[in-house]
């Protein structure tokens, strides 16, 4: 099945950033392929917008700040649930910069999330505590914006909490698989799969994309 995208379609590109490739700070294996599929999937795309994971220094989810806690341990913070990751993503770094070889000169947004000390940010739309908004569904509403594609990093946390919150948002919402890559922690990939089907999330290929 072919899609043709139109005026109404939005390409969200989530956190393809130094640190989510090979060689950063919390690498998603084979992180870096997908920036040659996102970068041609875009040009598709007459509206796009980015994410950018942009953490103070010290924040909150990091397990450097919780002396004795280690990378990739789970940890009770007041909104619930919170996954201890190796520093990544500090402002201003190189492993905060978006890859040098993504090629979207005609992004239209940068969203920046994770940027308070005490509530990390996998959804583009919800921080993690739930109740704080990034802005992005007003932003998509108002410009008319009701179709949300989704690509980048990493498929089971940051796409996946993206995807879920656009759809709880009312926009029609599909997930281009083989431009994203997962970390799977925990069985995360599985539950992502899970949930995709269970909220009627598509999952298509590139290649769908007319
Ligand atoms: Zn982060």
């Amino acid at each position: 099945m072919a899609l043709t995208v139109g005026d109404s379609d939005v390409l969200l590109v989530v956190d393809v950033q130094n640190d989510f490739c090979p060689g950063g700070n919390l690498a998603v294996p084979q992180g870096d392929e997908v920036v040659a599929p996102v970068s041609r999937i875009a040009e598709r795309f007459g509206h796009v917008v980015l994410t950018q994971d942009w953490h103070p220094a010290g924040h909150q989810s990091f397990a450097s700040s919780h002396p004795g806690r280690r990378a990739y341990e789970t940890i009770e913070v007041a909104y619930g649930p919170q996954v201890l990751w190796p520093d990544h993503c500090v402002q201003g770094t190189h492993g905060a910069a978006f890859r040098s070889d993504l090629s979207i000169p005609h992004a239209q947004l940068v969203i920046r999330k994770g940027f308070r000390r005490g509530i990390d940010s996998y959804s583009a739309l919800w921080e993690n505590d739930r109740t704080t908004p990034t802005g992005l569904a007003g932003y998509l509403r108002e410009r008319g914006l009701t179709r949300v594609f989704v690509a980048g990093l990493a498929l089971d946390f940051c796409v996946r909490y993206s995807a879920e919150d656009a759809k709880r948002h009312g926009f029609d919402v599909a997930v281009i698989e083989d431009a994203c890559r997962g970390i799977d922690v925990g069985g995360s990939m599985a539950a992502t799969r899970e949930s995709f089907s269970k909220l009627g999330i598509a999952t298509i290929a590139g290649s769908a994309i007319a």
